[in-house]
């Protein structure tokens, strides 16, 4: 058959926490051909710990690869059309391997993991100077949340990785530059970086300077050398490398250019680019991000400063101030998976229909303690205000309220913050696509939800940053040519009385799920 004529095509890796998906775009329409995706394994060894596999998550992306590319072979589209490729990334998560056999030298320590809630207690009693020290450097609050706490406790930990360090065999890295330096050849030359909005969610890395902080490694105890190098989000990294796939083989060669952490990615593939502008992701947690453009702008409200993007090596480097939700999908996966009253996390949207309320029943979903804006470690999860009456559908519907809640409440800290309040909200992520969540979120919110029809809003930015790279150059970030995006929105339905009610009532629940656990 005849091969479709199509503009240049680029690829993205999409590698979240509970998926990984591969999706290729026309550059020239943004529009999405093909992509394919597959759930991962989440191991909860301990209580409070949480692993995945990063071989398991290496195969998903050349699963998702292979897929796609025979997809777009179906549908008559040329695979050697592809001429670049991005990656955006699941952020934190923690992976050290054999630089010589490629080998993982422990599973990935995954962001939501609480193991390092004492570490992170003695790290706080030797700070150096004054208390300000990590925050003042890296924008982020000594949490157990970001990857050199992780690193520090593995390097205490695991005997392998000791020895590796010592031998001079171990590489880190979080996800992204796992993926890279594999994809790129792995033992054979596989090229050890990481972009900078990786690198600012370590805790090793100055956001001002936009380095590696020799002081804060010394801090956490980190031998510099096992840390990967820096670049811009968008440039070329190195060359695909994966001739053991049958399909996927036709990428060989093909530049991977673009990186950015996933809710950095998002605020790009949403078009943020003005100071301002602002978006909120609901994937497995939930992550309202705003750019603050050059300027780092500090929180007095409990958000996080990061760097949103630094889109090419020449180019200036944007801010962004964070509000990190830990839980929001995963509380819906927890009532499939552990609670076993949903098939499907679809199936979550007919429940919470059947009964329109929670009567009452409220859940903080704190299984991770905490983030913005309490930043509270002891906080676990709760479910209170049950009666005789409530049932299951309520507790579905208390779930969904609390994504909502918990949203409101770095909403709230980001209007404090930036002075100007926000008049609608941005959204995109897996939960976006339940109808009942977004309409209860207008309504908690008080200001209408906005959703882009593509919803791969986190693909589409690694793929725009992957096109647009020096060398590449078959992406235009001209905001211009980026306009004709439809959306669909969500009008506030409640009164706002009833709205304010329901939310005092939300923050009585969050006191209560407060010092439950001590490190
Ligand atoms: P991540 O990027 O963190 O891997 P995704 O954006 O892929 O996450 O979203 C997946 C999460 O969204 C899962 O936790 C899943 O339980 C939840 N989810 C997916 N579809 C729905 C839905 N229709 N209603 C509620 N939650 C959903």
């Amino acid at each position: 058959a005849k091969k479709a004529v199509l503009g240049p095509l680029v690829g993205a890796v999409d590698q979240g926490t509970s998926s990984t998906r591969f999706l290729v775009f026309n550059s020239k329409t943004a529009e999405l051909l093909s992509h394919h995706q597959v759930e991962l394994k989440q191991k909860f060894p301990k209580e409070g710990w949480v692993e995945q596999d990063p071989k398991e998550i290496l195969q998903s992306v050349y699963e998702c690869i292979e897929r796609t590319c025979e997809k777009l072979s179906q549908l008559n589209i040329d695979i050697s059309a592809i001429k670049a490729i991005g990656v955006s990334n699941q952020r934190e998560t923690t992976v050290v391997w054999d630089k010589y056999t490629g080998e993982p030298l422990y599973n990935a320590v995954v962001w939501l993991d609480l193991r390092t809630q004492g570490t992170v207690e003695t790290l706080s009693k030797r700070i150096p100077g004054n208390n300000n020290f990590v925050k003042s450097k890296t924008g982020l609050p000594l949490s157990t949340y970001f990857s050199a706490v992780k690193l520090h406790w593995i390097l205490e930990n695991v005997r392998k990785v000791k020895k590796a360090v010592e031998e001079e065999r171990a590489l880190f890295g979080t996800i992204d530059s796992w993926l890279i330096w594999s994809l790129t050849g792995g033992p054979n030359g596989g090229v050890h970086c990481t972009d900078v909005t990786n690198a600012s969610r370590t805790m090793l890395f100055n956001i001002h300077s936009l380095e590696w902080d020799v002081e804060l490694c010394e801090f956490f105890e980190i031998p510099m050398t096992i840390l990967p190098n820096i670049r811009s989000s968008s440039e070329i990294y190195g060359l695909m490398k994966i001739s053991h796939s049958l399909k996927a083989g036709a990428l060989e060669g093909v530049p991977l250019s673009g990186c950015l952490g996933d809710q950095s990615a998002a605020l790009v593939g949403q078009m943020c680019f003005q100071d301002g502008q602002a978006k909120n992701t609901y994937g497995t947690g939930c992550f309202l991000l705003c750019n603050t453009g050059q300027k780092c702008v500090f929180s007095d409200h409990g958000l996080l400063t990061t760097v949103a993007y630094k889109l090419g090596r020449d180019k200036p480097v944007c801010y962004a101030l964070e509000g990190s939700v830990a839980i929001a999908g995963a509380v819906v996966r927890w009532l499939r998976d552990n609670l076993g009253i949903l098939k499907s996390s679809e199936e979550i949207e007919k429940l919470a229909n059947e009964v329109g309320t929670s009567y009452g029943c409220y859940f903080v979903p704190a299984f991770s303690g905490l983030y913005a804006p309490y930043w509270e470690p002891s906080a676990r999860g709760i479910i209170c205000g049950l009666t005789q009456f409530t049932n299951k559908q309520h507790i579905a519907f208390a779930a969904l309220e609390a994504v909502c809640f918990q949203t409101r409440e770095i909403l709230d800290a980001m209007n404090k913050d930036c002075g100007i309040p926000l008049s609608h909200l941005q959204v995109d992520g897996g939960m976006t696509n339940n109808k009942i969540l977004m309409q209860l979120q207008a309504d908690i919110l008080c200001i209408p939800v906005v959703k882009p029809s593509m919803p791969e809003t986190t693909a589409l930015g690694a793929a725009m940053a992957a096109g647009a790279a020096e060398g590449v150059g078959v992406w235009s970030l001209d905001p211009e040519d980026l306009s004709a995006v439809t959306m669909e929105r969500f009008e506030p339905q409640i009164n706002e009385e009833e709205s304010e009610f329901r939310y005092a009532t939300w923050k009585k629940a969050v006191q209560k799920s407060m010092g439950w656990a001590t490190g």
